[in-house]
């Protein structure tokens, strides 16, 4: 057995009632076992971490991002979406190899977790998402992640993406059967078809029986730039969430990242279907592909989380970014009240959860739920004084503050070092990879 305690925070629960309560947050073996209060260890195996000065909650959970992408940070400023994806990013995705896409996960989620950063929801390439899996296994993140499906007969495809229906579909059940569940179930496998420009017919059709028959979810892109919009429509004759419904691919477990160009109809659809839409705003403010309506979404009863996306559209993987960003974006437009704190904070976290079908067990700290807690320093002067601990983790507090991170009650962090991770080895070897990859 093992026991972990937190000690002495003041604790953001994120629990129905939207509890702040001071002291102590214990796990035993992986799962919340207080919440609160002066609390005495229970087991002789006990380790204690100070969390004075700290806000105590549960960790960011991003339901969009690719970890693989991480060595073209910097690659691939200032470009729209298509002449992005197809000048850039996947002559990039093209060229990884093994090391380099070992290399790229071990970066991102050494950056995730020393940034608070406890789950992903990660889109792999189309080849070496064993070693992308093998990366977050190491950290000790909690990680759900498909391999990108990409079988269309599309020139803009470099060579070394391209991939028949069959190979795509067998590969995605080879790496579910092999990882989905592992690791005491923090990794677990998702559908990745890329979006559905990059598929055919019948891959989105089987991925949709598929999905549902291994009971996994689906991850995938929507109506993110106007230019991808208006190919849909050329394609299919309709627009891209009607397009994913009809090939049976919208439900409560898929989560489509950016739906910023959606009409109201498809907005009923989505909070129809229970699926999640996941923003990413500085991805698409630096990308230029608009600004999702996420009041509007919420409005339609739409459920929502929210995204770094990859290092070459952001440029980081930083959870504090996007939940600050999120939360003042929309306000020019809707108002001042629009996407309060408490509700950005809220997104962020079970939000989050929710999108990775996870809301039962992560996303907020209460007794019985998996201990994926994060201590957030605020003594920093950019906190102080502190308020209001809505206000503080929305507003004012960075990713650099993130003291202690715990996943399924082990510390992957503890005094901003990473535990099953070196930092300078980390950083050499994505050095070293992206120096051959750009040679
Ligand atoms: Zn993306």
């Amino acid at each position: 057995m093992t026991e972990l305690v937190l000690r002495g925070g003041t604790i953001l629960t994120i629990d129905p009632e939207h509890r702040v309560v001071g002291g102590d947050v214990a796990c035993i073996d992986g799962r919340i076992v207080a919440v609160g209060g002066s609390y005495t260890p229970r087991t002789r195996d006990y380790h204690i971490v100070d969390c004075a000065g700290c806000i105590v909650m549960p960790g960011l959970v991003q339901a969009h991002v690719h970890t693989c992408q991480t060595l073209a940070r910097g690659r691939a400023d200032d470009l729209e979406l298509l002449d992005w994806l197809r000048t850039v990013i996947w002559p990039y995705e093209a060229a990884l190899d093994e090391e380099g896409a070992a290399a790229a996960g071990e970066l991102a989620c050494a950056e995730l977790l020393l940034g608070g950063t406890t789950a992903i929801l990660d889109m792999a390439t189309v080849h070496h998402t064993g070693a992308i899996f093998e990366a977050a296994k190491k950290s000790g993140i909690r990680a759900t992640i498909g391999k990108a499906m990409m079988d269309a007969d599309d020139p803009h495809i470099p060579p070394g993406l391209r991939e028949s229906t069959t190979s795509s579909l067998d590969e995605s059940a080879r790496l579910c059967e092999r990882w989905h569940g592992s690791a005491n179930g923090r990794l677990r496998y998702a559908y990745a078809p890329r979006f559905v420009l990059s598929c055919t017919d019948e891959l989105l059709r089987e991925v949709g029986a598929q999905a549902k028959e291994r009971g996994v979810g689906v991850h995938t892109h929507a109506s993110e730039n106007v230019a991808e919009v208006a190919l849909v429509r050329q394609r299919f004759g309709k627009d891209n969430i009607h397009v994913l419904d009809d090939f049976g691919l919208l439900g409560a477990h898929a989560t489509i990242a950016h739906c910023i160009h959606l009409s109201a109809d498809e907005r009923r659809l989505l909070a129809a279907r229970g699926a999640h839409v996941c923003h990413c705003p500085s991805s698409n403010l630096k990308l230029a592909s608009g600004i999702c309506p996420l009041p509007e979404l919420i409005a339609a009863g739409v459920a929502v989380a929210l995204g770094a996306d990859g290092a070459p559209c952001n440029n980081n993987l930083d959870g504090f970014l996007e939940l600050r960003l999120a939360a003042l974006l929309h306000k020019h437009r809707a108002g001042p009240r629009a996407v309060p704190a408490p509700a950005a904070v809220r997104i962020a976290t079970l939000g989050g959860a929710a999108a990775l079908g996870l809301a039962t067990q992560i996303g907020s700290l209460e007794i019985g739920k998996r201990g994926d807690v994060i201590a957030v320093d605020i003594s920093a002067l950019h906190s102080v004084p502190t308020t209001s601990p809505w206000s503080a983790i929305a507003y004012a507090a960075k990713s650099c503050d993130v003291r202690h991170v715990a996943v399924d009650g082990a510390l992957a962090v503890q005094d901003r070092a990473l535990v099953h991770l070196e930092l300078p080895k980390v950083r050499e070897r994505a050095r070293a990879a992206a120096a051959t990859m750009f040679r």
